[in-house]
């Protein structure tokens, strides 16, 4: 999936954080429209304010094929197998984005996983350029799901305040950040303590990773004084190694806390 090995990974993911920065830098793109009204009928039906299958994201064509030039220069096979592949014909950028976002495409096996990481890469800079006013709007507005209120993707991570213990989720396409209850699992809502467990690694006590026993996922959590001052996309990146380590738990059935 990353280059293998810890330095060859820290380095790889520091050029992907660099070139999102960079493209972020430099983007001049209009921001989503929903007004004031749409955002709080939305939001009080459950309904996310986008449909990301109706907006085209004009630019993730460009950092995906950037991300495996990164990948191919770093000696990462996979980077080089997928751009010949593309170079072929072999598949559709956009078509692919679409099952990407449908959550029809596997998240099984190293390249799936290689693959859904990029898209998730190459998705983001302009989503979080474009969304900017809708995730301030949706900051203290009540949404009890585990989807995101902005775009309706999952989340990448969780934060906990160590102030008050209250729970935030990260959207892992757009950045936005929702309120969640600590006891329940963001995809089946399981609220079962004895079916909720967590991890946590010697020497890395600002991360845990919660589990769900019910449905088999899992979440990252970065305990922190200033949830909102946390960037997540770096928090994610730097902690790859506790999602190799949740996915041995729940294949390996290890009872965790
Ligand atoms: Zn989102
Ligand atoms: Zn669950």
């Amino acid at each position: 999936m990353i280059p293998h090995g810890r330095d060859k990974a820290a380095q790889f993911l520091e050029m992907v954080l660099s070139l999102e920065r960079e493209i972020e830098g430099r983007l001049s793109l209009p921001p989503f429209d929903v007004d004031e009204a749409t955002i709080d009928s939305r939001l009080s039906s459950g309904v996310p304010l986008l449909n990301l299958e109706e907006v085209s994201i004009d630019l993730a064509e460009e950092v995906f094929l950037r991300l495996l030039k990164i990948g191919t220069e770093m000696g990462e096979g996979l980077s080089e197998k997928i751009r010949l592949a593309r170079d072929r014909g072999e598949f559709n950028f956009q078509e692919m984005v679409k099952k990407f976002l449908r959550g029809e495409m596997p998240a099984q096996g190293d390249e799936a996983l290689f693959i859904r990481f990029l898209l998730t890469m190459s998705l983001r800079p302009e989503l979080k350029l474009r969304t900017q006013r809708l995730r301030k709007a949706v900051e203290d507005k009540e949404w009890l799901k585990g989807c995101c209120p902005v775009c309706g993707f999952g989340p990448s991570i969780a934060l906990i305040s160590d102030e008050d213990g209250s729970r935030y989720l990260c959207c892992s396409l757009c950045d936005a950040r929702w309120n969640y209850p600590r006891v329940q699992c963001p995809f089946c809502q399981n609220q079962d303590h004895n079916k909720l467990g967590y991890f946590t690694v010697e020497g890395e006590e600002r991360y845990r990773v919660d589990l769900c026993h019910l449905c088999g996922g899992y979440i990252k959590t970065v305990i922190c004084q200033s949830p909102r001052e946390v960037s997540s996309e770096v928090e994610d990146l730097a902690s790859i190694h506790l999602d190799i380590l949740a996915k041995e738990y729940i294949s390996g059935g290890i009872p965790a806390i």
